[in-house]
């Protein structure tokens, strides 16, 4: 499944003259050549843990990103959850560790920063999995109580996970220092940025040494990662992969043009009728979430919704519900579902095409993983038009628009404006795509 999924991606990554910064760059085209942890020398200790996790062979990232991490060099690398980049940069970092050790109490010589709780919690168990018993990684995100994060962090830990806010709150009341920092990642970059975190990660920044090993990992590509790329990295390679699967046959991708008023009911239908289960659902908004949720419930479906205004103990009942099976289906916002690995999903359901294209990308993502087949269907109507030209456009193909029977449209009703470059509908998606990436904190 992993080494299938190594292509080059339909992204802008290298067609951004402008931004290139002067740098050694790779390609991973196809990975055929079966190459081994044991060829990538890794800690005979790691190599133990990888062979009782049952990982057969490094994926198309970790063949990449390893080696010259091991070498100490700086890295900007295109990759998203599923494709194993956490151990891509997790395993390099144990490895220095484990080869180079300090007396304990460690300094914090690793410091992975990324967007959302989820995530932190995602890269602390894979830490843990992979050192096994002895490396010190404490987790630092807001949303909790801040007393149990400083006893951790002063307990000295080698590596701290963190999301921006908390972690400079803590560096501000000098519960840890970071001044003998050697390496530091980004992972989910472009989310970090979207949430807003650039100021906190500029008060970061002038915190840290600057003879440093740094590292980016982020699933898109724009402007603003690429002068952040400027500003931090030394000549570093440069990796892309594409997202798991999601030009691959292992996703099915299906567009339903329904009527607003009976997408619920569609829902229910699949769920009950056509056995969709478990299915991940996504809405653009918490309301939607949480709307969709009680109405599933209405209808008798272990529903439950996942987004930002849920506590991090209600977040992760949820998702913990979701993982054992007792849900039948979650509905989520983008941000709230960005980076979990949900495993063995076949179904993902788009209650609504997402403002931001790309996230459409991340959306179907969570199916059709490791070689399984996926469904992903969208549930459309006209007025989305645009943002399916969008989508298209960053997949580099034609969704084509179907009915489902019984649930064809209504095309008595009357139909909305659907010319497409209209003054109107311009100024109309300049709106909802304001709302849909500035609202990012707030609203999704
Ligand atoms: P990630 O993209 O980091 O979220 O990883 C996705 C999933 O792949 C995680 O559940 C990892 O445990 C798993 N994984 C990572 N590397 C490998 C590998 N080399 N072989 C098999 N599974 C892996």
């Amino acid at each position: 499944g992993f080494v299938n999924s190594a292509q080059p991606t339909p992204s802008p990554f290298w067609r951004q003259g402008g931004h290139l910064l002067p740098s050694r760059h790779f390609f991973i085209l196809c990975c055929g050549a079966a190459m081994s942890f044991a060829q990538l020398a890794l800690a005979p200790r790691l190599l133990e843990n990888l062979q009782a996790l049952g990982y057969q062979q490094p994926t198309p990232i970790q063949q990449a990103a390893i080696p010259p991490m091991l070498a100490g060099q700086d890295l900007m690398a295109s990759a998203q959850t599923g494709t194993g980049k956490t151990a891509a940069f997790v395993l390099p970092i144990l490895h220095r560790l484990l080869t180079d050790p300090l007396p304990n109490p460690s300094p914090v010589r690793a410091l992975v920063l990324v967007p959302t709780r989820e995530l932190a919690l995602q890269v602390h168990q894979s830490v843990e999995k992979y050192a096994g018993d002895g490396t010190m990684a404490a987790l630092v995100y807001g949303g909790v109580s801040i007393a149990a994060q400083v006893a951790a962090l002063q307990a000295g830990p080698a590596i701290v996970i963190a999301t921006p806010g908390r972690l400079l709150d803590h560096l501000r009341q000098g519960a840890v220092s970071l001044a003998q920092l050697e390496v530091l990642v980004f992972d989910e970059a472009d989310r970090m940025l979207d949430m807003g975190f650039m100021d906190e990660i500029n008060a970061l920044l002038a915190q840290l040494p600057a003879q440093r090993q740094t590292l980016l990992f982020s699933a898109t590509f724009n402007d603003a990662i690429y002068s952040l790329g400027k500003q931090l990295l030394q000549d570093p390679v440069r990796i892309e992969v594409a997202p798991p699967n999601t030009t691959a046959a292992e996703i099915e991708q299906r567009v339903y043009v329904i009527d607003s008023e009976r997408k619920r009911e569609f829902i229910c239908h699949l769920i009950q009728q056509k056995q969709w289960q478990p299915v991940l659902i996504f809405s653009r908004t918490r309301q939607g979430c949480d709307q969709l949720a009680q109405q599933l419930q209405k209808a008798g479906i272990g529903a439950l919704a996942l987004h930002g205004d849920l506590s991090q103990a209600g977040r992760e009942k949820v998702l913990q519900e979701f993982r054992d099976g007792s849900l039948q289906a979650l509905v989520a916002t983008d941000v709230a579902a960005r980076g979990l690995d949900i495993p063995e999903l076949n179904y993902v359901i788009n209650l609504e095409l997402p403002f931001v294209a790309e996230d459409y990308v991340h959306r179907i993502g969570r199916t059709g993983r490791a070689g399984k087949k996926g469904l992903a269907i969208t549930l459309f109507s006209p007025e989305d038009a645009l943002l399916l030209e969008e989508v298209e456009a960053v997949l580099d193909q034609r969704l084509p628009q179907q009915w489902f029977p019984g649930f064809e449209p209504d095309l008595t009703k009357s139909q909305p404006d659907t010319r497409r470059h209209g003054k109107a509908a311009q100024k109309q998606r300049a709106k909802q795509r304001a709302l849909g990436n500035k609202g990012g904190r707030n609203k999704r």
